[in-house]
């Protein structure tokens, strides 16, 4: 069974068309990430993925169940999903690991509070007050508690940002030992690199619209998108672009006689073809 179906998912708000029929399936255990510009209607579709917005048209099932009923039912569902909101409110007079062990006793079956804290990176903050933490200190433990209930499913709206390099890696860390354990997650991200390391699949969404859905390494014929081939001549350094990079270094080698001064090959990275993708899109 897939972990999300979406099929013809319509929001506007008032003449604001966010979502204009929108179609996913995402399987369990997929991570997937929604990449857009600003505005382009992720936070959107993801927060009627969550249950906190109304649709106005289209159908949604999120782990078998739809996110707009209400009841018992969706507070059993709750317990199967783990949130990262955008933003979060604040609660500055606790301490970390009290924040999380409140929010652990909202589920049935919690991680342990030390673990939690240990695998966002807050160990040396545990006993520190919210309100004294720094911004990206902040965002580590939103994350902490999006995942404090061992949710079978995640959710993470921009989840990295005001990390530093170091802490983003970590979480990357985190996020891959999550898929280890089977968590299906949903990531949205204006981070190419991010989505490049982490996902399994992308979606490209601009102006409340899919572009493409594909896996990051094929996005937008990326895999078969021309080389660039650039190296040293003498004074001058050359480039070009090429359907058969390796023929093109078998030439270059045969006319240099062994090493090529300072060759490269690269092929578009994932933030070109999105750039390009976007671009061609913008109204
Ligand atoms: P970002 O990358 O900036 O978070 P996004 O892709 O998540 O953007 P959404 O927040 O889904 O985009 O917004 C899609 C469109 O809907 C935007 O034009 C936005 O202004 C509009 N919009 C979003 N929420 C509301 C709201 N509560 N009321 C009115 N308009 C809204």
């Amino acid at each position: 069974m897939n972990a999300i179906e979406v099929t013809g998912l319509r929001k506007s708000y008032g003449s604001v068309h966010a979502v204009r029929g929108i179609d996913l399936s995402i399987s369990a255990g997929e991570i997937f990430a929604l990449l857009g510009p600003n505005g382009a209607g992720k936070t959107t579709t993801v927060e009627i993925l969550e249950g906190f917005r109304s649709r106005d048209s289209g159908e949604v099932s999120v782990l078998g169940f739809d996110p707009r009923n209400e009841g018992n039912a969706a507070r059993e569902w709750r317990n199967r999903i783990g949130i990262v909101l955008q933003s979060t409110s604040d609660s500055g007079d606790l301490t970390v690991v009290e924040t999380i062990d409140h929010f652990s006793g909202y589920y049935s079956n919690p991680r342990e509070v030390d673990e939690v804290i240990h695998a966002v990176g807050l160990d040396e903050k545990a006993g520190s007050l919210i309100r004294k933490l720094s911004g990206g200190q902040r965002r580590r433990l939103d994350v902490a508690l999006g995942i404090v209930g061992n949710p079978e499913l995640l959710f993470l709206d921009e989840p990295t940002t005001g990390f530093d390099p170091e802490a983003r890696r970590a979480f990357w860390t985190l996020i891959e030992n999550l898929r280890g354990s089977g968590t299906t997650i949903v990531l949205t991200t204006h981070y190419l690199d991010e989505a490049e390391a982490l996902a399994d699949r992308v979606a490209v969404i601009n102006n409340g619209q899919i572009i493409e859905i594909s896996t990051p390494s094929e996005l937008g014929g990326r895999s078969t998108a021309q080389a660039l081939v650039t190296w040293r001549d003498g004074s001058e350094v050359k480039s070009e672009a090429t359907d058969n990079p390796t023929a093109l270094v078998n030439k270059m080698t045969a006319i240099f006689n062994g090493e090529i001064p300072e060759l490269t090959v690269t092929r578009p990275s994932l933030e070109d073809i999105y750039l390009r993708m976007i671009g061609k899109t913008h109204e």
